[in-house]
């Protein structure tokens, strides 16, 4: 094994830890995990994963059941901390830690206090967790792109310095994350930005984990059907046709018994590979 990398004393890891299923980690998150002396780790990071390091001590630095948040600039400051006391430092960030992570601002902190550091990519939500949902983020007769939106801001708001008409006039398919405080709102730009009402929508929350629950709405009724369903963050809104292939493909779904309810979701009439 004399070739997976060393996290040395002094170095700080920054490791996406995936959507939720522990079976998503890289093997790189956990060859990190096994040599970690301290793991500082966000919300939405399962405790299965920090099993994996029962020998480091598992620092919580993110906003869960009413504890406060702790500031952005305390956690990379504190991580910084850590890194001179000589410990081997892992950062485990849920998902990708450059996807919507603030991964970039810890990454630079650190390198700007001359703390050495590598970056293990993780599964992001907006396309691992799609996937367990039977939603393929791309699919050749819907999407040549796909387009990563986030629903919070620095300011806690609706992103202001989004341009929600170019969003709707070009995004294929958007994939929104932070979505479910400004669903309404969202919905409300997209529809009055042209999109059609009867756009195919998916709230997949809590993907990849025992909790996953997903619902299969239209962009004019997910606002009335996420309280509906009283469904809660953290949840990936996925905003386009190929929500409709998961009526072939909820692989979950069939796992558990269930008949594919349509086989031919987008109307081809002949075989999926033939154009
Ligand atoms: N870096 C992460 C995203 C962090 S932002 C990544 O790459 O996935 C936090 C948002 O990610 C949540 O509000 C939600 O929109 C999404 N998210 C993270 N984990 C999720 C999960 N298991 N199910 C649904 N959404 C998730």
């Amino acid at each position: 094994m004399g070739r997976w990398p060393a996290l040395e004393p002094g170095w700080v890891w920054l490791c996406g830890a995936g959507p939720g299923d522990p079976g998503l980690l890289t093997l790189h998150a956990v060859n990190a995990l096994r040599q970690a002396d301290v793991v500082v780790y966000d919300a939405l990071v399962e405790d299965l994963i920090l099993d994996w390091a029962p020998q480091a001590e598992h620092v919580y630095a993110g906003k869960r059941g009413g504890r406060p948040s702790a500031k952005q600039r305390d956690i990379s400051l504190h991580l910084v901390d850590l890194a001179q006391e000589g410990k081997r430092v892992l950062r485990l960030k849920g998902g990708d830690p450059f996807v919507f992570g603030r991964g970039g601002e810890e990454a630079q902190t650190l390198i700007q206090h001359g703390v050495p550091i590598r970056i293990i990519p993780g599964i992001s939500a907006g396309i691992g967790g799609l996937a367990y949902a039977g939603i393929p983020v791309t699919h050749r007769d819907v999407n040549q792109s796909v387009t990563f939106v986030t629903g919070h801001d620095q300011t806690g708001d609706t992103p202001t310095s989004l341009n929600w008409q170019a969003i709707a006039d070009g995004a294929q398919v958007l994939v929104v994350y932070m979505g479910m405080k400004h669903a309404g709102r969202i919905a409300t730009a997209l529809l009055e930005a042209g999109r059609p009402a009867d756009e195919p929508v998916a709230v997949v929350c809590s993907a990849t984990t025992p909790d996953q629950t997903v619902l299969e709405t239209t962009l004019g009724q997910m606002v009335a059907d996420i309280d509906a369903a009283g469904l809660e963050p953290p949840a990936i809104l996925c905003i386009g046709r190929s929500v409709l292939m998961r009526q072939v493909l909820d692989w979950q779904g069939l796992m558990a018994g269930a008949k594919p309810r349509n086989l031919d979701p987008l109307g081809r009439g002949r075989p999926a590979e033939v154009s």
